[in-house]
């Protein structure tokens, strides 16, 4: 991964060196049913071969009557399943990968991960750089730990699009900025996907005073000249939060913001003259400190980065103004297409269903809960709405801003809002309004810090993170009837950026 985009998609078990899939779930009337394959049992082979990922697993089971070895409890038995190739096999496995998740051997100074504090959940101190990673969630992976039997693989069994972090086209600086002196040759890595015809996506962590200014001029001409074939190239500013110990890394000032976006639209048209496609985009987060509006929704293209926080502000509003075809939201990932693919990462619920969900109903104030950066997105929207009521129809509409007091730093974006923070700004709350929360907060009914709504001082509603969500739910209050509560299940899945804002 890189920047900082916490909660890499990489379930407990994936740590574990060549743990055999288990069964998680089987579908009713599924070929994998009336084989009479069961929730536990354990996937020792298929057809003789030992599935290292959900990838592999995926392209086994798809074969006609494919021949499965089974672990159940102590028993080990042979089932061939009566099935057509092409077929749904109709069973759920335990994780992404059953063998041990490459991790990265950068150190890159702008690295999120070094600035979380002590004690949180060990699977976000886990610094991943796998590309079966890159496919299935849309992680960022540097390449520098690539080889010629990934290439292999990824050509061969059509592993796109697939995620790399440029940062620069400069083989010097790439190295100095990952720490890594395979940085300086690891994009030939990225020349041979996109010979291979693979679509890549790209992004550079602008770092004030080490990549931007020339030096992301000297980027984006080497992209445009050097790999021309990416899909996109995502330019994003770094998080700093108060737990860095890099004391080079810094927030970007206003001027620097202004400077970015300037270098990012002028690249646009260039490439647009030169392959007919803007190529280049910069993430919403800088039109918010440079205090400039956004690109229209035409200049994003169809928001292909929209996770990594490019043109969701734009979206937002567009969907929430009623543009259904707008309401991006939180994409279920790239993992959606995996048969057998367990719910983690992108594709984990927000919510665990029918559980962990606090529910009010009534048509008292509305106080909608978001980062400081949504509030600047949102601000002008929900003044809008109410100014097109007229002040009737529709209930008093507030927002309560959060700052992020956990990590600190410039760390705005309402995905990386903790429970603690938001407590902490509820405690002081009227009893009896309706609180929103987005989803994005929340991954399996928890937050970053393993809190629950449940532990809130107050009831919340949990709103989808797209705007026609949220201008459903300022309508449309859900009944009090609904109201639920419950423990959710443990945390996985990452935490990209909320309420229309970048990351
Ligand atoms: S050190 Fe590794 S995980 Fe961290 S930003 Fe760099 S490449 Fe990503």
């Amino acid at each position: 991964m890189s920047g900082y985009r916490l909660g890499v998609a990489v379930p407990p078990g994936s740590l574990v060196v060549m743990s055999a899939p288990r069964v998680v779930s089987v579908a009713a009337a599924s070929p994998a049913q009336r084989a009479g394959l069961q929730v536990g049992d354990e996937l020792l082979a298929i057809d003789g071969r030992v599935p290292r990922d959900v990838i592999e697993y995926r392209l086994l089971v798809d074969e006609a009557a494919p021949e499965l070895e089974i672990r159940r409890g102590h028993e080990e038995l042979t089932v061939t399943v009566a099935k057509e190739a092409g077929e749904a096999l109709g069973a759920e496995v335990s994780s992404a990968l059953f063998d041990r998740v490459r991790t990265c051997d950068n150190h890159c100074e702008f690295c999120f991960i070094y600035q979380l504090p002590k004690g949180m959940r060990r699977s976000l101190y886990l610094k991943d750089d796998d590309y079966r990673l890159s496919f299935l969630y849309g992680n960022f992976t540097t390449l520098t730990r690539f080889t010629e039997l990934d290439l292999e693989r990824v050509l061969a069994e059509g592993l796109s699009p697939l995620f790399v972090s440029i940062h620069s086209t400069d083989p010097d600086l790439r190295a100095r900025m990952l720490r890594n002196v395979r940085g300086a040759t690891s994009l030939r890595w990225l020349r041979a996907l996109l010979d291979g015809g693979v679509e890549v996506h790209g992004q550079v962590v602008v770092c004030p005073g080490v990549n931007d200014g020339d030096a992301l001029e000297t980027t984006l001409a080497g992209v445009l000249d050097e790999y021309p074939e990416l899909a996109t190239v995502a330019c994003v500013p770094l998080g700093v939060s108060d737990y860095t110990t890099e004391p080079a890394m810094r927030a970007h000032t206003e001027a620097e913001a202004n400077a970015v976006i300037d270098t990012v639209e002028q690249w646009q048209d260039l490439a647009l003259g030169a392959i007919g496609r803007r190529l280049v985009y910069a993430a919403d987060e800088y039109y918010l400190l440079a205090g400039r509006p956004f690109p229209d929704a035409a200049r994003y293209d169809g928001f292909p980065q929209h996770e990594n926080g490019i043109g969701m502000a734009r979206a937002f509003a567009s969907a929430f103004d009623g543009d259904e075809a707008a309401a991006v939201g939180v994409r279920p990932g790239f993992f959606a297409w995996v048969d057998g693919a367990p719910a983690v990462g992108y594709r984990a619920p927000r919510t665990d269903p029918g559980a962990g969900i606090r529910r009010r109903g009534g048509a008292g104030p509305v106080a909608v809960i978001t980062g400081e950066y949504g509030a600047m997105v949102l601000g002008p929207l929900l003044a809008g709405l109410d100014s097109r009521t007229g002040g009737t129809g529709t209930p008093r509409v507030r927002l309560l801003p959060v700052p992020n007091a956990f990590f600190g730093g410039n760390i705005a974006v309402t995905g990386l809002l903790t429970g603690v923070d938001v407590a902490r700004a509820l405690a002081d709350e009227p009893e009896g309004h309706r609180y929103l929360l987005p989803d994005v907060c929340l991954s399996e009914g928890r937050f970053l810090d393993g809190m629950t709504v449940g532990e809130l001082p107050r009831a919340v509603e949990i709103v989808p993170t797209d705007g026609l969500s949220l201008r459903r739910a300022l309508e449309a209050p859900v009944p009090a009837s609904q109201r639920r509560s419950a423990e959710p299940a443990a945390v996985s899945g990452p935490v990209p950026v909320a309420l229309g804002e970048s990351r």
